[in-house]
Protein backbone atom coordinates (compact mmCIF):
# COMPACT_ATOMS: atom_id res chain seq x y z
CA UNK A 1 0.00 0.00 0.00
CA UNK A 2 3.08 2.15 0.20
CA UNK A 3 1.65 4.01 -3.49
CA UNK A 4 -1.86 4.78 -1.81
CA UNK A 5 -0.08 6.14 1.24
CA UNK A 6 1.73 8.50 -0.38
CA UNK A 7 -0.96 9.57 -2.73
CA UNK A 8 -2.75 10.25 0.44
CA UNK A 9 -0.20 12.08 1.97
CA UNK A 10 -0.33 14.55 -0.63
CA UNK A 11 -3.72 14.73 -1.38
CA UNK A 12 -4.05 15.71 2.37
CA UNK A 13 -1.77 18.88 1.39
CA UNK A 14 -4.55 19.94 -0.73
CA UNK A 15 -7.54 18.15 -0.61
CA UNK A 16 -9.80 18.60 2.64
CA UNK A 17 -8.70 15.57 4.74
CA UNK A 18 -7.48 14.20 1.61
CA UNK A 19 -10.88 12.92 0.02
CA UNK A 20 -13.88 14.99 -1.48
CA UNK A 21 -16.42 12.74 0.53
CA UNK A 22 -16.09 12.18 4.33
CA UNK A 23 -16.30 8.15 4.15
CA UNK A 24 -13.80 7.92 1.97
CA UNK A 25 -11.40 8.81 4.66
CA UNK A 26 -11.50 5.63 6.32
CA UNK A 27 -11.41 7.36 9.81
CA UNK A 28 -14.02 4.54 11.33
CA UNK A 29 -12.10 1.91 9.69
CA UNK A 30 -8.52 3.06 10.77
CA UNK A 31 -5.68 2.97 8.28
CA UNK A 32 -5.19 5.23 5.17
CA UNK A 33 -7.64 4.48 2.16
CA UNK A 34 -6.56 2.88 -0.80
CA UNK A 35 -6.07 4.52 -4.09
CA UNK A 36 -7.24 3.01 -7.45
CA UNK A 37 -6.42 3.21 -10.83
CA UNK A 38 -8.60 0.89 -12.84
CA UNK A 39 -12.23 -1.08 -12.52
CA UNK A 40 -13.20 -4.01 -14.46
CA UNK A 41 -16.20 -5.76 -13.64
CA UNK A 42 -16.11 -7.13 -10.48
CA UNK A 43 -12.34 -5.80 -9.73
CA UNK A 44 -10.63 -2.94 -8.63
CA UNK A 45 -6.95 -2.70 -8.98
CA UNK A 46 -5.07 -0.09 -6.82
CA UNK A 47 -2.15 2.34 -7.54
CA UNK A 48 0.10 -0.25 -5.65
CA UNK A 49 -1.08 -3.00 -8.19
CA UNK A 50 -3.07 -5.07 -5.28
CA UNK A 51 -6.65 -6.65 -6.99
CA UNK A 52 -9.88 -6.56 -4.85
CA UNK A 53 -13.21 -8.06 -4.95
CA UNK A 54 -15.52 -4.62 -5.07
CA UNK A 55 -18.93 -4.43 -2.61
CA UNK A 56 -18.49 -0.99 -2.54
CA UNK A 57 -19.38 -0.59 -6.64
CA UNK A 58 -18.87 3.52 -6.03
CA UNK A 59 -21.86 2.76 -3.27
CA UNK A 60 -24.02 1.57 -5.42
CA UNK A 61 -24.26 2.86 -9.09
CA UNK A 62 -22.05 0.75 -10.84
CA UNK A 63 -24.92 -2.43 -10.98
CA UNK A 64 -23.63 -3.81 -14.01
CA UNK A 65 -19.42 -3.71 -12.62
CA UNK A 66 -16.88 -1.34 -13.74
CA UNK A 67 -16.68 -0.38 -17.36
CA UNK A 68 -19.43 -2.22 -18.46
CA UNK A 69 -18.74 -2.51 -22.56
CA UNK A 70 -21.95 -0.84 -23.69
CA UNK A 71 -22.14 1.83 -20.87
CA UNK A 72 -18.36 2.70 -21.81
CA UNK A 73 -18.95 3.06 -25.41
CA UNK A 74 -22.58 4.70 -24.92
CA UNK A 75 -20.51 7.83 -23.35
CA UNK A 76 -17.63 7.68 -25.53
CA UNK A 77 -20.27 8.46 -28.16
CA UNK A 78 -22.49 10.53 -26.73
CA UNK A 79 -18.97 12.57 -25.86
CA UNK A 80 -18.17 12.62 -30.11
CA UNK A 81 -20.78 14.36 -30.30
CA UNK A 82 -20.45 17.35 -27.73
CA UNK A 83 -20.42 17.33 -23.61
CA UNK A 84 -23.18 19.79 -22.94
CA UNK A 85 -25.81 21.98 -24.94
CA UNK A 86 -27.79 23.76 -22.01
CA UNK A 87 -30.77 23.35 -24.36
CA UNK A 88 -33.12 20.20 -24.76
CA UNK A 89 -31.66 16.97 -26.36
CA UNK A 90 -34.33 13.43 -26.94
CA UNK A 91 -31.90 11.49 -24.63
CA UNK A 92 -33.58 13.49 -21.54
CA UNK A 93 -37.12 12.13 -22.79
CA UNK A 94 -35.56 9.02 -23.75
CA UNK A 95 -34.04 8.14 -20.31
CA UNK A 96 -37.11 9.63 -18.58
CA UNK A 97 -39.63 7.44 -20.24
CA UNK A 98 -37.70 4.53 -19.39
CA UNK A 99 -37.52 5.37 -15.70
CA UNK A 100 -41.24 5.45 -16.32
CA UNK A 101 -41.39 2.03 -17.14
CA UNK A 102 -39.74 0.79 -14.12
CA UNK A 103 -41.51 3.62 -11.66
CA UNK A 104 -45.11 4.28 -13.19
CA UNK A 105 -45.60 6.46 -10.84
CA UNK A 106 -43.22 8.91 -12.31
CA UNK A 107 -45.71 10.55 -14.13
CA UNK A 108 -43.25 13.74 -14.68
CA UNK A 109 -39.78 13.66 -14.06
CA UNK A 110 -37.07 16.45 -13.41
CA UNK A 111 -32.97 15.63 -13.67
CA UNK A 112 -30.77 17.00 -11.81
CA UNK A 113 -26.68 16.24 -10.97
CA UNK A 114 -26.84 14.41 -7.71
CA UNK A 115 -28.67 12.16 -4.89
CA UNK A 116 -28.95 15.49 -2.53
CA UNK A 117 -30.38 17.96 -5.37
CA UNK A 118 -32.98 15.50 -6.17
CA UNK A 119 -34.19 15.46 -1.97
CA UNK A 120 -33.54 18.86 -1.77
CA UNK A 121 -35.83 19.87 -4.62
CA UNK A 122 -38.20 17.24 -4.16
CA UNK A 123 -38.88 18.64 -0.62
CA UNK A 124 -38.91 22.29 -1.94
CA UNK A 125 -41.54 21.01 -4.29
CA UNK A 126 -43.99 19.76 -1.47
CA UNK A 127 -43.53 23.11 0.77
CA UNK A 128 -44.76 24.81 -2.51
CA UNK A 129 -47.56 22.22 -3.59
CA UNK A 130 -48.90 22.11 0.22
CA UNK A 131 -47.51 26.20 1.68
CA UNK A 132 -46.52 23.73 4.52
CA UNK A 133 -43.51 24.08 6.71
CA UNK A 134 -42.53 21.20 8.38
CA UNK A 135 -41.22 17.76 6.66
CA UNK A 136 -40.86 14.58 8.76
CA UNK A 137 -37.57 12.62 8.48
CA UNK A 138 -36.67 9.23 10.16
CA UNK A 139 -33.54 8.75 12.47
CA UNK A 140 -30.28 7.62 10.78
CA UNK A 141 -31.97 7.97 6.78
CA UNK A 142 -29.89 10.13 4.79
CA UNK A 143 -31.16 12.11 2.25
CA UNK A 144 -28.07 14.18 1.11
CA UNK A 145 -26.37 16.42 2.57
CA UNK A 146 -29.05 19.84 2.26
CA UNK A 147 -29.62 21.88 5.24
CA UNK A 148 -33.05 20.40 6.22
CA UNK A 149 -32.32 17.26 5.75
CA UNK A 150 -28.95 17.24 7.72
CA UNK A 151 -30.65 16.45 10.75
CA UNK A 152 -30.03 12.95 12.71
CA UNK A 153 -28.93 11.57 9.29
CA UNK A 154 -27.07 8.35 8.38
CA UNK A 155 -23.95 7.59 6.45
CA UNK A 156 -20.86 9.80 6.65
CA UNK A 157 -22.43 11.63 9.56
CA UNK A 158 -23.64 8.68 11.29
CA UNK A 159 -20.00 7.35 10.65
CA UNK A 160 -18.03 10.00 11.63
CA UNK A 161 -20.05 10.93 14.87
CA UNK A 162 -21.59 13.87 13.62
CA UNK A 163 -25.12 13.42 12.19
CA UNK A 164 -25.89 16.73 13.10
CA UNK A 165 -24.17 19.30 11.35
CA UNK A 166 -22.49 22.80 12.35
CA UNK A 167 -23.28 25.29 10.19
CA UNK A 168 -27.04 24.29 9.40
CA UNK A 169 -29.15 27.01 11.68
CA UNK A 170 -31.55 25.17 14.65
CA UNK A 171 -34.00 28.10 13.03
CA UNK A 172 -33.74 25.52 9.87
CA UNK A 173 -33.48 22.29 11.76
CA UNK A 174 -36.68 23.15 13.82
CA UNK A 175 -39.08 22.35 10.53
CA UNK A 176 -36.94 19.35 10.36
CA UNK A 177 -39.47 16.69 12.97
CA UNK A 178 -37.44 13.34 13.35
CA UNK A 179 -39.30 10.09 14.34
CA UNK A 180 -37.73 6.22 14.87
CA UNK A 181 -37.44 4.38 11.56
CA UNK A 182 -40.23 1.82 11.80
CA UNK A 183 -41.97 3.45 14.45
CA UNK A 184 -45.58 4.28 13.12
CA UNK A 185 -46.94 5.00 16.92
CA UNK A 186 -44.27 8.36 16.80
CA UNK A 187 -45.25 9.17 13.61
CA UNK A 188 -49.24 9.13 14.41
CA UNK A 189 -48.21 11.45 17.69
CA UNK A 190 -46.74 13.88 15.68
CA UNK A 191 -49.07 14.01 13.16
CA UNK A 192 -51.77 14.58 15.73
CA UNK A 193 -50.68 17.14 17.20
CA UNK A 194 -48.25 19.53 14.30
CA UNK A 195 -49.76 16.98 11.47
CA UNK A 196 -51.48 19.87 9.47
CA UNK A 197 -48.15 21.67 8.59
CA UNK A 198 -46.14 18.82 7.41
CA UNK A 199 -45.28 19.08 3.94
CA UNK A 200 -43.97 15.98 3.44
CA UNK A 201 -42.91 12.71 4.37
CA UNK A 202 -39.40 11.68 3.45
CA UNK A 203 -37.99 7.65 4.16
CA UNK A 204 -35.56 5.28 2.61
CA UNK A 205 -38.45 2.92 2.14
CA UNK A 206 -35.49 0.46 2.71
CA UNK A 207 -33.10 2.31 4.83
CA UNK A 208 -29.47 1.44 3.60
CA UNK A 209 -27.33 4.65 5.10
CA UNK A 210 -27.41 3.17 8.81
CA UNK A 211 -26.95 -0.25 7.21
CA UNK A 212 -29.32 -2.34 5.45
CA UNK A 213 -32.50 -2.26 7.51
CA UNK A 214 -35.82 -2.83 5.87
CA UNK A 215 -38.98 -1.75 6.76
CA UNK A 216 -41.46 -3.76 9.01
CA UNK A 217 -44.81 -4.89 7.63
CA UNK A 218 -47.32 -2.08 7.47
CA UNK A 219 -44.88 0.33 8.09
CA UNK A 220 -45.04 1.55 4.53
CA UNK A 221 -48.57 1.22 3.89
CA UNK A 222 -49.14 3.32 7.65
CA UNK A 223 -46.89 6.21 6.23
CA UNK A 224 -49.04 6.33 3.03
CA UNK A 225 -52.24 6.41 5.20
CA UNK A 226 -51.41 8.60 7.54
CA UNK A 227 -49.53 11.09 4.84
CA UNK A 228 -52.73 10.98 2.51
CA UNK A 229 -55.25 11.37 5.48
CA UNK A 230 -53.47 15.20 6.26
CA UNK A 231 -52.63 16.28 2.59
CA UNK A 232 -49.09 15.65 3.65
CA UNK A 233 -46.75 14.23 -0.09
CA UNK A 234 -44.97 10.99 0.80
CA UNK A 235 -41.47 11.52 -0.75
CA UNK A 236 -39.40 7.46 -1.19
CA UNK A 237 -36.02 8.36 -1.27
CA UNK A 238 -35.06 5.38 -3.71
CA UNK A 239 -31.70 7.13 -4.67
CA UNK A 240 -30.25 3.95 -3.25
CA UNK A 241 -32.92 1.28 -3.80
CA UNK A 242 -33.89 2.29 -6.90
CA UNK A 243 -32.92 -1.20 -9.57
CA UNK A 244 -31.05 -2.57 -6.30
CA UNK A 245 -33.87 -3.86 -3.94
CA UNK A 246 -35.93 -4.70 -6.76
CA UNK A 247 -35.70 -3.72 -10.65
CA UNK A 248 -38.25 -1.89 -9.87
CA UNK A 249 -37.47 0.09 -6.47
CA UNK A 250 -39.13 -0.54 -3.09
CA UNK A 251 -42.65 0.83 -4.19
CA UNK A 252 -42.73 -2.01 -6.01
CA UNK A 253 -41.36 -4.37 -3.83
CA UNK A 254 -43.51 -3.55 -1.06
CA UNK A 255 -46.87 -2.19 -3.00
CA UNK A 256 -47.01 1.28 -1.75
CA UNK A 257 -47.41 4.05 -4.14
CA UNK A 258 -45.22 7.04 -3.36
CA UNK A 259 -46.38 10.66 -4.52
CA UNK A 260 -42.33 11.90 -5.54
CA UNK A 261 -39.78 9.02 -5.86
CA UNK A 262 -35.97 10.18 -5.74
CA UNK A 263 -33.68 8.48 -7.77
CA UNK A 264 -29.55 8.48 -8.06
CA UNK A 265 -26.88 6.40 -8.23
CA UNK A 266 -27.70 3.66 -10.55
CA UNK A 267 -29.61 5.92 -13.18
CA UNK A 268 -26.83 7.57 -14.01
CA UNK A 269 -24.84 4.26 -14.78
CA UNK A 270 -21.73 6.25 -12.82
CA UNK A 271 -22.11 9.72 -13.69
CA UNK A 272 -23.45 12.40 -12.30
CA UNK A 273 -27.38 12.14 -12.65
CA UNK A 274 -30.22 11.64 -10.43
CA UNK A 275 -33.73 12.25 -11.22
CA UNK A 276 -36.97 13.39 -8.91
CA UNK A 277 -40.71 13.01 -9.96
CA UNK A 278 -43.68 12.02 -9.16
CA UNK A 279 -47.37 12.92 -10.15
CA UNK A 280 -48.16 15.21 -12.96
CA UNK A 281 -50.55 17.25 -10.72
CA UNK A 282 -47.57 17.69 -8.06
CA UNK A 283 -44.30 18.02 -10.41
CA UNK A 284 -46.27 20.89 -12.91
CA UNK A 285 -45.70 23.32 -10.14
CA UNK A 286 -42.13 23.46 -10.98
CA UNK A 287 -41.15 26.13 -13.42
CA UNK A 288 -41.24 26.60 -16.33
CA UNK A 289 -45.39 25.11 -15.88
CA UNK A 290 -45.60 26.16 -11.98
CA UNK A 291 -43.92 28.64 -9.43
CA UNK A 292 -41.23 26.35 -7.58
CA UNK A 293 -38.36 27.60 -8.73
CA UNK A 294 -35.13 24.91 -9.74
CA UNK A 295 -32.75 24.62 -12.29
CA UNK A 296 -29.32 23.35 -13.43
CA UNK A 297 -26.86 24.02 -15.73
CA UNK A 298 -25.44 20.56 -16.50
CA UNK A 299 -28.80 18.72 -15.71
CA UNK A 300 -29.43 16.24 -18.49
CA UNK A 301 -26.25 16.87 -19.88
CA UNK A 302 -26.03 14.04 -23.05
CA UNK A 303 -23.21 12.20 -21.90
CA UNK A 304 -25.14 11.59 -18.43
CA UNK A 305 -28.32 10.84 -20.10
CA UNK A 306 -26.23 8.20 -22.41
CA UNK A 307 -24.80 6.33 -19.35
CA UNK A 308 -28.38 6.35 -17.56
CA UNK A 309 -29.91 4.66 -21.08
CA UNK A 310 -27.31 2.41 -21.55
CA UNK A 311 -27.61 1.10 -18.16
CA UNK A 312 -31.60 0.85 -17.56
CA UNK A 313 -31.50 -0.65 -20.88
CA UNK A 314 -29.32 -3.17 -20.31
CA UNK A 315 -31.22 -4.03 -16.93
CA UNK A 316 -34.93 -4.19 -18.87
CA UNK A 317 -33.22 -6.59 -21.50
CA UNK A 318 -31.19 -9.03 -19.40
CA UNK A 319 -31.11 -10.65 -16.61
CA UNK A 320 -28.50 -8.43 -14.52
CA UNK A 321 -30.44 -7.56 -11.40
CA UNK A 322 -30.83 -11.75 -10.88
CA UNK A 323 -27.35 -12.13 -11.41
CA UNK A 324 -26.64 -9.75 -8.90
CA UNK A 325 -29.29 -10.17 -6.62
CA UNK A 326 -28.39 -14.25 -6.29
CA UNK A 327 -24.84 -13.23 -5.75
CA UNK A 328 -25.59 -11.50 -2.57
CA UNK A 329 -28.42 -14.22 -1.68
CA UNK A 330 -25.23 -16.48 -2.24
CA UNK A 331 -22.84 -14.74 -0.08
CA UNK A 332 -25.15 -14.01 2.72
CA UNK A 333 -26.02 -17.45 2.95
CA UNK A 334 -22.70 -18.62 3.20
CA UNK A 335 -21.96 -16.18 6.22
CA UNK A 336 -25.24 -17.21 7.61
CA UNK A 337 -24.16 -20.69 7.90
CA UNK A 338 -20.56 -20.11 9.04
CA UNK A 339 -22.06 -17.63 11.83
CA UNK A 340 -24.06 -20.10 12.81
CA UNK A 341 -22.33 -22.95 13.51
CA UNK A 342 -19.65 -20.77 15.27
CA UNK A 343 -22.62 -19.39 17.36
CA UNK A 344 -21.00 -15.47 16.85
CA UNK A 345 -23.08 -12.76 17.67
CA UNK A 346 -23.46 -11.06 13.91
CA UNK A 347 -26.48 -10.96 12.03
CA UNK A 348 -26.60 -10.64 8.30
CA UNK A 349 -29.05 -8.04 6.96
CA UNK A 350 -30.16 -8.60 2.62
CA UNK A 351 -32.94 -6.73 0.43
CA UNK A 352 -32.42 -7.79 -3.00
CA UNK A 353 -29.06 -6.18 -3.77
CA UNK A 354 -27.94 -4.89 -0.79
CA UNK A 355 -26.72 -6.39 2.42
CA UNK A 356 -24.76 -5.67 5.58
CA UNK A 357 -23.05 -7.79 8.45
CA UNK A 358 -23.90 -6.38 12.02
CA UNK A 359 -21.63 -6.92 14.62
CA UNK A 360 -24.50 -7.51 16.77
CA UNK A 361 -27.30 -10.31 18.19
CA UNK A 362 -30.06 -8.06 18.20
CA UNK A 363 -32.46 -7.59 15.14
CA UNK A 364 -31.36 -4.39 13.72
CA UNK A 365 -34.91 -2.20 12.98
CA UNK A 366 -33.99 1.62 13.39
CA UNK A 367 -30.73 3.49 14.89
CA UNK A 368 -31.00 2.77 17.84
CA UNK A 369 -30.64 -1.28 17.70
CA UNK A 370 -27.90 -0.45 14.71
CA UNK A 371 -25.70 1.35 17.28
CA UNK A 372 -25.59 -1.80 19.26
CA UNK A 373 -23.21 -2.94 16.52
CA UNK A 374 -19.41 -3.29 17.91
CA UNK A 375 -17.23 -0.95 15.56
CA UNK A 376 -14.67 -2.63 17.19
CA UNK A 377 -14.63 -5.98 16.03
CA UNK A 378 -16.17 -4.03 12.80
CA UNK A 379 -12.98 -2.35 12.12
CA UNK A 380 -10.70 -5.20 12.66
CA UNK A 381 -12.51 -7.49 10.42
CA UNK A 382 -12.59 -5.09 7.64
CA UNK A 383 -9.16 -4.51 8.05
CA UNK A 384 -8.53 -8.38 7.65
CA UNK A 385 -10.84 -8.57 4.77
CA UNK A 386 -8.97 -5.58 2.83
CA UNK A 387 -5.68 -6.70 3.83
CA UNK A 388 -7.48 -10.48 1.96
CA UNK A 389 -8.53 -8.49 -1.11
CA UNK A 390 -12.05 -7.88 -0.54
CA UNK A 391 -13.17 -4.09 -0.78
CA UNK A 392 -16.23 -3.70 1.56
CA UNK A 393 -17.69 -0.17 2.63
CA UNK A 394 -15.41 1.54 5.01
CA UNK A 395 -18.47 1.74 7.88
CA UNK A 396 -20.65 -0.31 9.90
CA UNK A 397 -23.19 1.61 8.92
CA UNK A 398 -23.09 1.24 5.38
CA UNK A 399 -24.97 -0.90 2.59
CA UNK A 400 -22.71 -3.65 0.82
CA UNK A 401 -23.88 -3.75 -3.04
CA UNK A 402 -23.32 -6.58 -5.64
CA UNK A 403 -23.25 -6.37 -9.73
CA UNK A 404 -24.14 -8.71 -12.40
CA UNK A 405 -20.35 -8.53 -13.22
CA UNK A 406 -19.96 -10.70 -9.52
CA UNK A 407 -19.01 -14.36 -10.36
CA UNK A 408 -19.01 -17.86 -8.42
CA UNK A 409 -15.61 -17.49 -7.79
CA UNK A 410 -15.72 -14.62 -6.68
CA UNK A 411 -18.49 -15.76 -4.28
CA UNK A 412 -15.88 -18.64 -2.94
CA UNK A 413 -13.35 -16.25 -2.49
CA UNK A 414 -15.57 -13.91 -0.69
CA UNK A 415 -16.72 -16.50 2.05
CA UNK A 416 -13.39 -18.17 1.94
CA UNK A 417 -11.95 -14.64 3.05
CA UNK A 418 -14.57 -14.37 5.53
CA UNK A 419 -13.87 -17.28 7.27
CA UNK A 420 -10.53 -16.22 8.07
CA UNK A 421 -10.79 -13.04 8.52
CA UNK A 422 -13.44 -13.07 11.61
CA UNK A 423 -10.49 -13.89 14.13
CA UNK A 424 -12.58 -16.12 16.55
CA UNK A 425 -10.38 -14.80 19.09
CA UNK A 426 -12.18 -11.52 18.98
CA UNK A 427 -15.32 -13.21 20.38
CA UNK A 428 -13.93 -15.04 23.47
CA UNK A 429 -13.56 -18.27 21.60
C1 LIG B 1 -26.48 8.53 -1.76
C2 LIG B 1 -27.79 8.95 -1.26
C3 LIG B 1 -28.23 10.28 -1.35
C4 LIG B 1 -27.34 11.39 -1.84
O1 LIG B 1 -26.95 11.24 -3.14
P1 LIG B 1 -25.63 12.04 -3.65
O2 LIG B 1 -25.61 11.73 -5.11
O3 LIG B 1 -24.49 11.46 -2.89
O4 LIG B 1 -25.85 13.46 -3.35
C5 LIG B 1 -29.50 10.58 -0.97
N1 LIG B 1 -30.33 9.63 -0.49
C6 LIG B 1 -29.94 8.35 -0.37
C7 LIG B 1 -30.90 7.34 0.15
C8 LIG B 1 -28.65 7.97 -0.73
O5 LIG B 1 -28.27 6.71 -0.55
Amino acid sequence: MVLSEQMFQSARRILVGGVNSPVRAFKSVGGTPVFFKEGYGSRLVSVDDHEFIDYVLSWGPMILGHAFPPVVESIVSAVHRGLSFGAPTEAETILADLIHEFFPSMERVRFVNSGTEACMSAIRLARGVTGRRRILKFEGCYHGHADALLVKAGSGGLTLGCPDSAGVLSEWAQWTSIAPYNDLESVRKLFANVGDDIAAIIVEPVVGNMGVVPPNPGFLQGLRDIASAHGTLLIFDEVMTGFRVALKGAQHKYGVVPDITCLGKVVGGGLPCAAYGGRAEFMEYLAPVGPVYQAGTLSGNPVAMAAGISTLTALKTSNHFERAESHASHIVAGMRQWITAHGLPLTVSQVGTMWTLFFSDTTVFNLATAQRSDTRRFSLYYRAMLDRGVYLAPSQFESNFTSSAHTLTDADFFISSFEKSLDLEIFGK
